[in-house]
């Protein structure tokens, strides 16, 4: 086999497709992500920006054509916006198709003119509600008008923005058509994810806010025409147009098994360790290959080695309203 040849996993599905985690560290603490005394990794165990520059460029060398930076909060990273620069380099050249990122939003006013200079066009930015005190409360330490006023950013710099909003039952309910019309008004694409069982329970029994996109969806059917869209990204998202406003709404329900036959993607955590499903422990360490010698060829052997080992499918389960398949790891961790 070349050097070269793509990545294809044993379900002969192409692995187009990287997230990658650049920090585990937040400056919120989203009840259903983190504890709020939360323990960060040694920044000794974290990939440098080059690190992550030269992991990432081996998977554009494998055939990896969209690169999506998250955490944690990709942009607290320090020096970030160097990575987003050498990322450049792989769209210019035709390589990358399309580098992009999932935010919190609130840095996006200080960084979204040099994120749309290193070719970043659409962004996700993460907002659960458009009440001050709400927002204050599910995000612990955020504070709303600083991400209005990014999302303002993004959009004046000319990137697209999406919304994703996590589904909870008895917090955002009431406010699924006023957060629809904001985003119809703004222009923005919006998202409705899931409750997922990750990380410790803590307090917060995520049970008791799980709110299932089905009844989301029927409340939409009830007030709107919808049109099913026929496009899909290979992740666990389905899409639907809202005939009056013409707007997209997505519904991720990762929970449901009906997106694995189609997966192109694999997670990079911020320690390099690469998971080939979200819904599975099983993990490669690319940390060490990397560190052992500055030529990929053993890192492309581990990669090559892992996408060998892609699962077919996740584990999750909530039909017996028991957190089975509970994964112990965050979402900040391995990057929603
Ligand atoms: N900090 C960035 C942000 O909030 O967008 C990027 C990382 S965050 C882990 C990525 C996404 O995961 C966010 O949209 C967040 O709402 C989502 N998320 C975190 N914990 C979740 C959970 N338990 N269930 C579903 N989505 C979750
Ligand atoms: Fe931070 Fe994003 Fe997790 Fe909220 S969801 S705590 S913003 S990483």
């Amino acid at each position: 086999m070349s050097q070269h040849a793509p990545l294809i996993d044993p379900f002969a599905r192409a692995i187009s497709y990287l997230r990658v985690s650049v920090t585990d560290r937040c400056d919120f603490r989203c009840v259903y992500c983190m504890a709020e005394n939360m323990t960060f990794l040694p920044k000794a165990d974290l990939l440098t920006l080059e690190e992550l520059d030269r992991l990432c460029s081996a998977f554009v060398g494998l055939g990896v054509e969209k690169l999506r930076i998250t955490g944690g909060e990709p942009l607290v990273r320090k020096g970030i916006m160097t990575f987003f620069a050498a990322m450049k380099r792989h769209l210019d050249s035709g390589a990358l198709k399309e580098l992009t990122l999932t935010t919190n939003g609130s840095q996006l006013g200080k960084y979204a003119q040099e994120l749309a200079a290193c070719g970043v066009r659409r962004i996700n930015v993460s907002l659960d509600t458009l009440d001050p005190d709400k927002f204050a409360a599910i995000t612990r330490w955020g504070r709303l008008p600083q991400v209005l006023d990014g999302i303002a950013a993004a959009k004046a710099a000319g990137m697209r923005v999406k919304i994703n909003a996590v589904a909870l039952r008895g917090f955002n309910e009431d406010e699924q058509f006023s957060l629809t019309e904001w985003c119809a008004r703004e222009g923005h694409d919006l998202t409705w994810i899931e409750v997922m069982p990750m990380g410790d329970l803590g307090n917060e029994d995520r049970l008791d806010q799980y709110w299932s996109l089905r009844d989301l969806r029927a409340r939409y059917a009830a007030r709107y025409s919808l049109s099913d869209l026929a496009e899909r990204t290979g992740g666990p998202a389905r899409y639907v147009r809202i005939e009056q406003t013409g707007q997209k709404i997505g519904f991720i329900t990762p929970l449901t098994h009906n997106f694995c036959e189609s997966c192109n993607r694999v997670r990079l955590t911020c320690t390099g360790e690469l998971y080939m499903c979200l819904g599975q422990e099983d993990m490669a360490d690319l940390r060490a290959p990397l560190r052992a010698s500055p030529d990929d060829a053993a890192l492309v052997a581990a990669i090559r080695a892992a996408i060998a080992r892609k699962p077919k499918g996740h584990d999750f389960d909530y039909t017996r309203q028991t957190v089975a398949g509970q994964m112990t790891r965050h979402m900040s961790h391995t990057g929603g």
